[in-house]
């Protein structure tokens, strides 16, 4: 904590210009009040850390449940900075009594009172919402920040997300595309915002990285999406990804899996799935299933049908999620889109294949037949030749 109440209920925020000598002469003739609970809390001036207040019993105040580390309080204190340097109002640990929440800063930007929350630990997906919540209900928007050390990147674009992380993807506009997740290091003093979500499993996915330095940036960043094209070695990290599945989805031995795979015999062997499966799109990041999977599903399903209305094929996906073959990402702070929009979006990709034909606005027909591959290295030479094709019709 770095505000406080003084006995007279005045504030006091330790980042405010502060000397050490003047801090060693205020603890010796104050007492400290804990905003929230009013408890006496200390103020604690030790040489390894940012000086802070802390509770003098851990655990009996509601807003302290997790312990704030140096790396936090650091990235709350340039935020801090950063905000003031644009004259924009910012304060620092106010505390709402009415929701009972104490962002790390609130905002005033053009009439508009937005959270700050620069989120270093963990915490549970209850408390999350909870807060969220509360910040709805008082017309508070939350921008939520994680801290850098967070994000596993594995190589430039490639990603391991949690389901912890997917927690604070935020649609930070109404007209963005896509949304993001915000991290920040205050050790390099950059921020990270990560774009362009395509998601290989309910782990790994594809992202463009937009790094700056926080100095380099505007507080309007945060409410706008960056523009960034796809870079050209997202296509062969996409065929390297197919490859990956064919040989090596067929051999996890998970219960859902074999489930899977017993849906995909005995029309195709998993690893055989067709070619025309397995492509990103736009929404694709909507389902933690890698898209081959539920990509395959909807190509079995309209082989059998034929003739069918978009509805059925939003049905038969239905059905395979209940039966937990197919699962949706969790995105609490990012639904403007329905997982029906990335299926949409494929049946877009298959008619512009000619693989099928619209009849009317809700029917398609199918209309040029799948690929089954009889080896795996006809599946693969099948693959790349339909990425170009998929290529040319962009993201
Ligand atoms: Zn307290």
């Amino acid at each position: 904590m770095l505000v406080a109440l003084l006995k007279n209920g005045q504030r006091i925020s330790l980042v405010e210009g502060w000397t050490k000598a003047q801090l060693v002469k205020l603890r010796k003739n104050e007492s400290f009040f804990c905003p929230a609970c009013q408890q006496e809390v200390i103020l604690k001036l030790g040489n390894q850390r940012t000086p802070h207040f802390a509770h003098k019993k851990e655990g009996t105040c509601a807003l302290e449940q997790e312990a704030e580390s140096q790396y936090h309080a650091a990235g709350k204190i340039d935020f801090f900075h950063w905000l003031q340097k644009q004259s924009i109002s910012a304060q620092l640990e106010l505390y709402f009594h009415q929701i009972q929440q104490r962002p790390d800063l609130s905002i005033i930007e053009q009439g508009k009172v937005y959270a700050l929350e620069y989120q270093c630990s963990t915490i549970s997906e209850t408390l999350f919402c909870k807060r969220n919540g509360r910040y709805k209900k008082a017309g508070i928007r939350p921008i939520w920040v994680l801290g850098a050390q967070h994000l596993q990147q594995l190589s430039p674009y490639r990603f391991k997300l949690s389901r912890f992380h997917w927690l604070f993807a935020q649609n930070i506009s109404p007209i963005s595309p896509q949304p993001l997740i915000f991290y920040y290091c205050p050790r390099t003093k950059r921020l990270i915002r990560l774009t362009r979500f395509i998601s290989f499993s309910s782990y790994y996915t594809f992202s463009v990285p937009v790094i700056e330095k926080l100095s380099d940036i505007q507080f309007s960043d945060f409410l706008s999406y960056p523009s960034v094209a796809l870079p050209p070695v997202f296509w062969s990290e996409w065929l390297e990804q197919k490859k990956i599945w064919r040989l090596t989805f067929p051999l996890y031995r998970g219960k859902i899996n074999r489930a899977i795979c017993a849906d995909f015999y005995p029309r195709c062997p998993p690893a055989l799935f067709p070619p025309e499966a397995g492509w990103p799109l736009q929404h694709s990041y909507l389902f933690a299933t890698p898209p081959f999977i539920w990509q395959t599903y909807i190509l079995l399903f309209l082989e059998k049908r034929g003739i069918c209305s978009l509805s059925s094929i939003y049905n038969c996906i239905k059905e395979k999620m209940k039966e937990k073959k197919i699962t949706v990402r969790y995105l609490p702070l990012a639904r403007t889109y329905h997982y029906t929009r990335a299926v949409y979006e494929y049946v877009q990709l298959l008619e512009h294949l000619g693989y099928v034909r619209w009849v009317n606005r809700q029917t398609i027909a199918y209309v040029k037949k799948w690929t089954f591959p009889k080896t795996i290295e006809e599946a693969l030479l099948k693959d790349c030749c339909l990425l170009e094709r998929v290529e040319r019709k962009q993201l």
